[in-house]
């Protein structure tokens, strides 16, 4: 049997996983992470929370220690970036504080994952990176920074209202800062869900900070080497503001890290993320990539996008991780992003790509939306919940589905199921939902919405 030599670069979601499925799939493989960072695999999604305190440390969002990787037989070396690969002679260079360390390899799995975008903003870039009080929110050691700043701040901007910039607002709203968002789209969460969905949240979030849609953070201002301002500006009038504030928090996006893929020649799509097959193979003959660092399909337009969303990352973690070892796993052809989050007790959740993303795509549809009751409007404590559901014009097959409210996201994820399995919206109309008066109504809003749009499709014709 070959020996397999499994090397693993980064650390994160996709390669934790990675490394946990080559173990399980063989026993006697010889799997090394190498990580730059300081810590073991741990959850980048619970961070905001730790800001809010819901959870009390940082510490506790170490999913893997590092004796789990001991007894798994793991090698990981923290605080070990790899510097460079030698693809003919299959070795990796990395540093670990001034040493150099070296490591044959006969398969490799790059999670290398993405880095926050910095917008243009003038003053914000220090020696190492961006200005103190100034932060992204990417690993434990940003919500540290952010903890600790915080506690001497009474004031917050964040810049993006995507899922990440308005969880950290919530954090510190509960935190008892001043918050406001700064967004240079029309409305918070344009590429999470249709403008109807949002304009609901924004009712939600406007009760708890002032959210500035349409336009842009240009400048920030210091003093005593203290952030003191950030200059806003309006993208229709120009119009320019001057806001206080305390924390910068920049939330505006991440893009892949590509640079050790790129110097072995794998080949990189048109979003900059790395292109990888349903069994997470690279262009590269023996090199898997997974997570933020690829480039994924949409299921539903069949274009190119990049996603950070764990869900999606852990699953090509497991592909790679097991064919690398010799296992076969394949991913489905493409991925439908389902997601979700709450904000100030209001829950969303959409699968699919939104309206706008169809109509760039020249996908032609009907959408149907139901307001409705978790609970029958006869019994005590229902609570609201709105389903929004897109279909294909022609063929009735569903494309996308938006919730809001009530357990939305249990309510999606049984639209993500319907669409994975190509389900038109007449069959999805007819779905049988268990109901009982304290659990859920006769018919459920999930089915409702599918009503709604399975009408108006026939209406049509
Ligand atoms: C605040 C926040 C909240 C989120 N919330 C959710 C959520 O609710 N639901 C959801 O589905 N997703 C969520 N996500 C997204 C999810 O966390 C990411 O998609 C996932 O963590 C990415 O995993 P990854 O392994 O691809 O990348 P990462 O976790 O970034 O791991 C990459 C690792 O590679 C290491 N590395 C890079 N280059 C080198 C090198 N040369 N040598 C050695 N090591 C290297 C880095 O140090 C890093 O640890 C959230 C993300 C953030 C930041």
């Amino acid at each position: 049997m070959e020996a397999y030599k499994i090397i693993i670069i980064g650390g994160g979601a996709g390669g934790g996983t990675s490394a946990q499925f080559a173990r399980k799939t063989n026993r006697r493989a010889d799997v090394t992470v190498f990580e730059k960072g300081l810590y073991p695999q741990y959850s980048k999604c619970g961070l905001p929370y730790t800001i809010s305190g819901v959870i009390p440390s940082a510490d506790h969002l170490i999913e893997f220690n590092e004796e789990w990787f001991k007894k798994e037989k793991i090698n990981l070396l923290l605080d070990t970036t790899v510097e460079r690969i030698n693809i003919d002679e299959h070795v990796v260079i990395a540093k670990r504080n001034k040493d150099e360390v070296e490591a044959s390899f006969n398969r490799l799995i790059l999670a290398t994952g993405a880095e926050p975008f910095i917008p243009p903003i003038k003053n914000i870039m220090g020696k190492d990176g961006v200005i103190n009080g100034a932060y992204t929110l990417r690993t434990i050691d940003d919500a540290k920074g952010i903890i600790n700043t915080m506690k001497k701040s009474r004031s917050a901007t964040i810049i993006g209202a995507g899922l990440i910039g308005l969880e950290t607002a919530e954090a510190l709203v509960k935190k008892g800062l001043k918050v406001c968002i700064v967004e240079a789209l029309p409305r918070i969460l344009a590429n999470t869900v249709d403008e109807d969905i949002s304009s609901v949240i924004a009712e939600e979030v406007n009760k708890h900070l002032r959210v500035y849609t349409n336009h842009i953070a240009t400048e920030v201002n210091k003093e005593d080497d203290t952030i003191k301002h950030v200059v806003i500006k309006n993208k229709e009038t120009n119009e320019e503001q001057v806001i206080p504030t305390d924390i910068l928090i920049i939330a505006a996006g991440c893009k892949p890290e590509v640079s050790l893929a790129k110097q072995i020649g794998c080949r990189l799509g048109e979003t900059g993320g790395i292109m990888v097959n349903e069994r997470s193979e690279t262009t590269v003959d023996g090199v898997y990539a997974v997570g933020d660092c690829t480039e994924y399909k949409d299921l539903i337009t069949g274009a190119p996008i990049l996603i950070g969303l764990g869900s999606i990352v852990v699953r090509q973690g497991i592909a790679a991780g097991v064919n690398a070892a010799g296992g076969s796993y394949t991913l489905p052809a493409g991925v439908l992003y389902t997601r979700t989050s709450r904000f100030f007790d209001l829950e969303v959740a959409a699968v699919g790509p939104t309206a706008s993303t169809l109509e760039r795509y020249n996908v032609s549809f009907v959408n149907g939306r139901f307001k409705g009751s978790s609970l029958p409007d006869y019994y005590p404590g229902g609570e609201p919940v709105i389903i929004k559901v897109g279909a294909d014009e022609e063929s009735g097959r569903l494309l996308y589905a938006q919730g809001v409210g009530c357990n939305a996201a249990q309510r999606i994820n049984v639209y993500a199921s319907a669409i994975l399995k190509g389900m038109s919206v007449h069959e999805m109309k007819r779905l049988e939902t268990a109901y009982a008066p304290p659990v859920a109504p006769t018919l459920d809003p999930l089915t409702l919405a599918s009503d709604v749009c399975s009408m108006k499709l026939k209406r049509k014709r």
